[in-house]
């Protein structure tokens, strides 16, 4: 089986599972999402198994410019220990910068403490502007999650809907080419602060980008075939809508 790999200007699915059933039983990948602009590496949500998934598809962590943490949950976060050792090779090199909400690092720590002179950390906010080795990371309002959460947009090129509950304001602050949403169910839940398949409607009806990438996905949603579900909202928005797949590559 082949293997993808990116180059420039790509990104790469390490890993497309939402929820603690599908991550846990690792029914689809949870390494987050990697990608390269202006030669250099970034990591997203680097969850369980984003160290060997890394590997395997040859964007390796020890040239990592930046990581970008939305939130401590496990499902984003478990892997950012391993990837951070990797990037500053066990600490022989000071390198690289991670931003991670406040709530990751100090609350309830995701990230340990005793290697954090070896990089740079930054604390996310609402609607700041970041520049890593000339990669602009841009953040809007805090998400409507259980912990402190932010989506990011990269580069102007592709925006990172993390955790959310759908709230009005997403199409106007999320509006560049290519978008990436957390899409946990298929239809809506009470009680779960996720965003659903319903929701992308709601999102295509105020900004329709040129692509909709679902991803994210629990079980549940699994069953529906997340890849029929967005063949659908395609043909009733003309948006063009993806359901992602672990080790997908999207140029940029
Ligand atoms: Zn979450």
């Amino acid at each position: 089986m082949r293997i993808n790999t990116i180059g420039n200007n790509q990104l790469i699915f390490l890993g497309t599972a939402g929820g603690r059933f599908t991550v846990f039983n690792q029914l689809r990948k949870s390494g987050g999402i990697w990608f390269m602009i202006n030669n250099n590496l970034f990591a997203i949500d680097p969850g369980p198994g984003a160290l060997v998934e890394s590997i395997k598809h040859k964007v390796f962590p020890n040239k990592l410019s930046g990581i970008f943490l939305s939130h401590r949950h496990l499902d984003h976060s478990a892997d950012i220990n391993s990837i951070i050792e990797s990037m500053t090779e066990g600490g022989h090199k000071k390198r690289g910068v991670v931003l991670a909400p406040r709530d990751a690092t100090e609350t309830d720590p995701v990230i340990l403490k005793y290697n954090r002179s070896n990089y740079t950390l930054i604390n996310t906010k609402e609607f700041s502007v970041y520049d890593i080795d000339g990669v602009e990371i841009q953040t809007k309002a805090k998400h409507k999650h259980t912990v402190e959460t932010y989506g990011g947009i990269f580069a102007d090129r592709f925006a990172y809907i993390a955790d959310t509950s759908y709230f009005d304001e997403l199409p106007l602050y999320y509006n560049v080419g290519i978008v990436i949403a957390n899409v946990v169910f298929c239809h809506q839940r009470k009680g779960f602060k996720h965003m659903n398949a319903d929701d992308v409607y709601k999102f295509i009806d105020v900004y329709k980008p040129d692509k909709f990438i679902i991803t994210h996905f629990g079980l549940s949603f699994l069953k529906e075939k997340p890849w029929e579900v967005a063949k659908s909202i395609s043909q009733k928005t003309g948006c063009d809508v993806i359901a992602a797949y672990d080790g997908m590559v999207v140029d940029l």
